[in-house]
């Protein structure tokens, strides 16, 4: 350690990516929930010279155009949504500007968002799943500060119906519920409806998992106009800029798309429910998958984490958490239907061989 790193981030433990190996064509790679499918052909087509050649110019910090599509794609105002590098980054900003309470979230959850509480040193308060892994609604009646869920959640894949969302909202309307809306694309529904209702709302979304644009780095914000206007005030704090020219033309280009974009979407849907139905036939257990991935666990007397080495060994990579609460599982993120039955064949090999 330099004598010169801020005494306040010496204890930070960062966020643990999933691998990116190098050599990526020696894997079939299911790890990070990133799509099997390129960008939409209208991405490759808006990626033009002209658009090149404007990469000389700072990129639009109001994102005008890309926010004009996305706020038509919501049914909101113009003033109700923002985009950030990613949804990372505006998580960031949404901790920074109103987690000064304090932040609660589920035990089992995007790991990203316990980052970030130590990084601005909020107090946080872990609320336990119930044991079929859903989130406890009950258990937030009185809590302050900020309510984070992920919806569906990660990594149990679980949708929390708009129901309860309804109830942890009305629960205190002066406590704020942030919802991270990353995978609610293959197969739930969006709370973005009930900010008409409710005040103490955020949304966040991502076009990192179901507009197939991981590498472009492109989240979005949908809230009322007060509460975009404060993330804005970080933004525009911290990084102007954030957007870059070329992502918020792919982003715009992909909204287009939204042909391409429901058959990528159907298709992970499809192919998640084969998965589940194979792997359930071989004697996993998982939980519900609202998202691109399945949660699943071996059966004993094959574990997790074996079955997680077995894979990699096989060039197949997927993610296993060393976490107690769910180290029996894995999560196998949906590939093309191809990548999904060599997945199931290999897996089949595994467990012939562990019953010799
Ligand atoms: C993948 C993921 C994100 C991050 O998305 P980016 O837009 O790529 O930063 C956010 N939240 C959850 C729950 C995720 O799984």
């Amino acid at each position: 350690m330099s004598q010169f790193f801020a005494k306040r981030f010496q204890t930070l433990t960062p966020y643990t990516p999933g691998e990116q190996p190098a050599d990526m064509e020696q894997f079939i790679k299911l790890n990070t929930n990133e799509s099997p499918y390129a960008p939409s052909p209208q991405v490759f087509a808006a990626m033009d010279r002209g658009a090149i050649g404007d990469l000389r110019l700072y990129s639009d910090p109001t994102c005008q155009q890309f926010l004009k599509a996305l706020a038509g794609e919501f049914g909101v105002d113009e003033n109700m949504v923002m985009a950030g590098s990613g949804s990372d980054e505006l998580l960031g900003y949404a901790f920074a500007a109103f987690g000064q309470n304090g932040v609660a979230f589920p035990n089992i959850t995007y790991g990203f968002y316990s980052v970030l509480t130590d990084l601005f040193a909020l107090e946080v308060q872990k609320v336990p799943l119930n044991c079929d892994c859903s989130v406890k609604i009950s258990a937030y009646e009185g809590k302050k500060g900020m309510v984070v869920l992920a919806n569906p959640n990660a990594p149990t894949g679980i949708y929390l119906p708009l129901d309860d969302v309804e109830t942890l909202l009305q629960q205190d309307e002066n406590r704020l519920v942030l919802i991270d809306e990353a995978y609610v694309d293959f197969g739930s529904e969006s709370a973005v409806c009930l900010l008409k209702t409710y005040k103490n709302l955020v949304v966040i979304g991502t076009f990192s998992k179901s507009r197939n644009l991981a590498g472009a780095r492109l989240g979005y914000a949908v809230a009322n106009a007060e509460l975009i206007a404060e993330l804005n005030t970080l933004k525009f704090s911290f990084d102007p800029y954030n957007v870059n020219t070329l992502t918020l033309l792919a982003g715009a280009a992909a909204l287009a798309d939204k042909r391409y974009f429901t058959a990528c979407t159907q298709s992970i849907i499809e192919t998640r429910e084969f998965v589940c139905n194979e792997l359930k036939s071989m004697g996993f257990e998982m939980t519900k998958s609202a998202a691109n991935f399945v949660f699943c666990a071996p059966l004993s007397p094959l574990s997790a984490q074996v079955y997680y080495k077995k894979l990699r060994e096989n060039g197949i990579l997927v993610r296993w958490f060393d976490t107690p609460e769910i180290s029996h599982y894995v999560r196998i993120t949906i590939g093309t239907k191809k990548q999904m039955e060599e997945v199931l064949g290999v897996t089949k090999m595994i467990l012939d061989e562990k019953a010799l």
